[in-house]
């Protein structure tokens, strides 16, 4: 026999890390996607959407081992005809794919793509950090410009401003190109063979997978070390070099503030030149910083996911949930959500067979409205109307039913007025 599970709510409930989106949450949601694409339009990127999961070799290829999403975080599973698939742990490298999938190489560069999405990763969830989160993305494909960096910065701080935030500074550093990039490595990791005594166990093995990434190492001991570590700008090439200038002169020419941070190196091992993250200051716990996006140049990815060619290009990610959870969020509804002009009372049951062929009429005419078609008492129906503060509400029983009419009632003054089904959207129009 089945044994009954006493703790059942326990048992019904969605991944850990992962929830349900839905009444007023939603609406946030979807109203700063709504709000984000504007503004990516009105910079001239275009919409894409790639699927939820791509294969594996995609993700492990170019954000490369010893980062913490590909060595940890990857939800990956084999299909049943063997293949090896991957929830997507971020939206570029599945871009990247789209792009040379798709030959964009051969339209005009560059091209300019926003996507939007859910995003997984298997993290530790706590506050602000899910395995199911959502991420809002803009990038510059096909093209190695300095102008391009910052027009993705400038956007991606827009859409943030517009959503409510203020307190809005920008952490940067460039960690160079193949030029300069592998010499700054050899510096680096000889830095930190002189400290390895002092390194925790995580950090050493850090050093012979990705020693960029103990840069940005959370250990109290590394951070210490950290303090003292060669950083990348002093070792760019003269090109690298011009490159981050001319981003940091772009970033002053609009009022940006931003804070050169020798430590960013960022978690995917994609970048080259310039990487950043849009900070805002006391966001966090405790008054700590918070990354609300974070971004860079990622000029080699393509190779990786089998480009003959480099394909330069530079993008941003903007972590949805933080937005929508902060205390500045302006609360963006989506358009689709309307105030109902008119609550819709109908009476009997020669008028509910009817019901719905009035509210039809009423949404060709764009009426919003409201009802609650399984109630039937008029009471209780008026009750909901004035209660909602509608204005009006349209009243349909038996003798309206017969007389293809309805009732329209002004809920403030309560006059009424019948009107014939054939004149409602001229009479309608005219209310204000
Ligand atoms: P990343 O792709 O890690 O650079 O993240 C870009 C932005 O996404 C971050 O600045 C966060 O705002 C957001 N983000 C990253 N990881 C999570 C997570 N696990 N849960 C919620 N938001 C996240």
């Amino acid at each position: 026999m089945k044994k009954i599970n006493k703790n059942k709510t326990t048992e019904i409930a969605s991944p850990k890390g992962m929830r349900d989106l839905m009444n007023e949450d939603y609406y946030r949601f979807q109203g700063f996607f709504e709000k984000a694409q504007e503004v990516a339009v009105y910079y001239g990127f275009k919409p894409l959407d790639t699927p939820i999961m791509e294969k594996e070799e995609v993700f492990t290829g170019s954000i490369g081992s010893g980062t913490d999403i590909v060595d940890k975080e990857m939800y990956t599973l084999k299909t049943k005809g063997g293949d090896r698939l991957a929830l997507r742990p971020e939206h570029t490298a599945a871009l990247v794919r789209a792009y040379i999938e798709h030959g964009m190489q051969n339209m005009p560069q560059p091209v300019m793509f926003y996507q939007y999405g859910p995003i997984f990763r298997h993290d530790k969830p706590q506050r602000g950090r899910y395995r199911q989160f959502w991420q809002f993305d803009l990038d510059v494909l096909g093209n190695e410009k300095s102008i391009m960096d910052a027009l993705v910065i400038k956007a991606g701080i827009s859409i943030l401003e517009e959503a409510g935030a203020t307190n809005l500074t920008i952490d940067i550093n460039s960690i160079g190109d193949k030029e300069c990039r592998n010499g700054y490595l050899r510096e680096l990791t000889s830095y930190y063979r002189k400290h390895i005594s002092n390194l925790p166990a995580i950090d050493r093995e850090r050093l012979k997978t990705n020693p960029l990434r103990i840069l940005d190492s959370k250990e109290e001991k590394t951070k210490e070390i950290n303090e003292g570590a060669p950083d990348a700008i002093s070792s760019l090439c003269t090109s690298c070099k011009k490159h981050f200038k001319e981003v940091l002169e772009y970033l002053e020419e609009m009022d940006i503030d931003y804070n050169i941070n020798k430590n960013l190196v960022r978690g995917l091992s994609y970048y080259t030149r310039t990487v950043f993250e849009i900070i805002e200051q006391e966001g966090g716990e405790d008054g700590a910083p918070l990354a609300l996006a974070g971004g860079g140049r990622y000029d080699y990815l393509a190779r990786h996911i089998g480009s003959k060619k480099d394909i330069p290009a530079v993008g941003i990610s903007i972590g949805v949930d933080r937005i929508i959870a902060s205390t500045w969020y302006k609360k963006l509804t989506p358009r689709i959500l309307k105030k109902p002009k008119i609550y819709f009372i109908q009476l009997g049951p020669e008028a509910k067979l009817k019901s719905l062929n009035i509210i039809e009429i009423l949404r060709k005419i764009h009426i919003p409205i409201a009802q609650s078609l399984s109630k039937d008492s008029l009471g209780s129906q008026l009750a909901i109307a004035e209660k909602l503060s509608i204005p009006y509400a349209i009243i349909f029983g038996l003798k309206e039913a017969i007389d293809n009419s309805v009732i329209v009632r002004n809920m403030e003054n309560r006059s009424q007025e019948t009107v014939k089904l054939v004149n409602l959207p001229e009479y309608l129009k005219e209310l204000k």
